[in-house]
């Protein structure tokens, strides 16, 4: 497809580096996506978000479908042309919003039908119309609307909401058009390594570009997770990108890219950074915690983000407790800088053939304990 292409450059056990390339520019892999769920990373600017390395930024169909709409932001040059960002997009399929924000839904194979959590209006998502309103947003990486049931469902919901995902995902395949944009199919299943299979191989029949893994951020034991990457690994195209949904913590992300896994994305760095607490390489810190009152020290005095460099814990911690608008943008910049480093970090690794000695060295540190007694604060 035109100006799409992705090639697998360096392998290193399970590990892949690669390079994927869309019409708005080429994302080295393993990568870390920020989320910019109304099509903006909360708090921090474009040109912050540039600075810092990230290449690629996903946005929230259902967000933006119901608030400003599909059609205005269609009318304003897509997503691109509405929010400036010019490198590449992906948008989710609306699907995991609807599930787990709107009220009074109600599901079949047609679609899902619910109320808006924004102002109460009814609408009606189903595959065909979540790829309409993709389109119209214009995202280069767009995805197929899938059913992701909550991760205590029973084995009958979660067979039922495979069936249907594989449904859905050749309603999505046939009402695709754009040929600007790669749309990837949704592996779902659960922690059932039968259904796992099933969903990857009807999916595969349909020969997506891509291929997402669904339902694996909704409180599943970890070692379920890991065990289905296991499975999904040796089966799914060894060429073509794997993208593992909603994952996770700097540790879940080395895990899964041992794991052959190309992209993540995750509210945590974000949404952790507005709550107060930093992701650091020795672990975690909470702002509220009154211990950082007078503490001069960087953040992360291994950092070399722009906050690092120019803010002590002490007034970051201030400027939290304060509720002032800083503190979110210099906290969401330090996270942010960590998972990029890191995922740069682990391309190098696999590319030197040492991603495991990174890996280790990386989780023996983020679990670290320094002089003042444990670096993670309970979150
Ligand atoms: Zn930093």
């Amino acid at each position: 497809m035109a100006g799409f292409s992705f090639e697998v450059t360096a392998r290193d056990g399970r590990a892949r580096a690669g390079r994927l390339v869309t019409p708005h520019g080429e994302i080295e892999t393993p990568a870390f996506m920020p989320v910019g769920t109304a099509g903006a990373v909360k708090g921090v600017l474009h040109r912050d978000l540039r600075e810092i390395g990230a290449r690629v930024l996903l946005a929230n169909t259902y967000h933006l479908m119901l608030r400003p709409g599909d059609a205005v932001i269609a009318s304003l040059g897509g997503l691109h042309g509405f929010t400036g960002w010019d490198g590449p997009f992906l948008t989710d399929s609306g699907g995991y919003q609807v599930f787990s924000l709107a009220a009074l839904r109600r599901i079949d194979d047609e679609g899902v039908r619910f109320r808006s959590h924004v102002d109460g209006s009814p609408h009606l998502l189903t595959p065909e119309r979540s790829i309409e309103i993709q389109a119209r947003l214009g995202a280069d990486i767009v995805m197929a609307f899938d059913e992701c049931p909550p991760g205590d469902a029973a084995r009958g919901p979660i067979e039922e909401a495979t069936r249907r995902t594989s449904l859905w995902a050749r309603r999505c395949r046939n009402a695709h058009r754009r040929a600007d944009q790669w749309l990837f199919g949704i592996v779902q299943g659960g922690t059932h390594l039968d259904l796992r299979e099933r969903s990857a191989r009807e999916l595969m029949e349909l020969d997506f570009p891509g291929y997402a893994v669904g339902g694996l951020s909704v409180g599943e034991p970890r070692e379920g997770r890991d065990l289905v990457l296991d499975r999904l690994d040796p089966l799914l195209p060894a060429g073509r990108p794997r993208y593992l949904m909603g994952v996770g913590t700097p540790e879940d992300l080395l895990d899964s890219v041992a794991r052959g896994i190309d992209l993540f994305d995750c509210v945590l760095p974000t949404r952790n950074a507005r709550n107060g607490q930093l992701f650091t390489r020795t672990g975690r810190l909470s702002l509220r915690n009154a211990r950082y009152r007078d503490d001069p020290r960087p953040p992360d005095p291994e950092c070399s983000c722009p906050t690092c460099r120019t803010t002590s814990r002490a007034y970051l911690r201030h400027l939290h407790m304060s509720g002032e608008l800083t503190a979110a943008t210099l906290a969401t910049v330090h996270n942010l800088f960590l998972y990029l480093d890191i995922m740069g970090k682990v391309r190098q690794s696999i590319r030197l053939c040492r991603f495991e000695e990174y890996r280790r060295e990386t989780l023996r540190r983020l679990a670290a304990v320094d002089e003042d007694g444990p670096a993670c604060d309970a979150p």
